[in-house]
């Protein structure tokens, strides 16, 4: 059961504090991301036009990292992408069901990850087909 403070607050914000509280906080860091001309996407380096449009991101991944704390809340390890760009928002296994480890990622030039196996299965393909042409 919800306390009746926190039903009046979320009358009142339409939503629970806690989320609203982080609604408000990522406001105020996209207000000072514009400010100070960061509000550009890690990824595809193209500006982040809204607050609807910014994530939170870790340069380097924490996940299932033995240091993943660490990483997390590292300040120098935080950039700021597109909720599309963002890598935790993205699916965590390529199509054919490969993980995308940090040695199994590829970048394309939009900031879109590729799956490295994938990438290297094809060439192979592509180069065996190849060969059969020149017989
Ligand atoms: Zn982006
Ligand atoms: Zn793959």
């Amino acid at each position: 059961m919800p306390s009746p403070t926190a039903t009046r607050y979320r009358e009142q914000l339409g939503l629970s504090y806690p989320a609203a509280s982080y609604r408000l906080i990522r406001k105020l860091l996209f207000s000072l991301l514009v400010e100070s001309k960061r509000a550009i996407c890690l990824r595809c380096k193209q500006p982040i036009d809204s607050v609807e449009d910014m994530t939170i991101d870790h340069m380097i991944p924490w996940r299932n990292k033995a240091d993943a704390q660490e990483l997390f809340y590292d300040i120098e390890n935080i950039a700021f992408s597109h909720p599309r760009c963002n890598s935790s928002t993205l699916r965590e296994r390529c199509r054919q069901g490969h993980l995308f480890a940090d040695d199994n990622v590829l970048y394309d030039a939009n900031g879109a990850r590729r799956c490295r196996t994938c990438n290297r299965e094809k060439m192979r393909r592509a180069y065996h087909r190849k060969k059969k042409q020149r017989g």
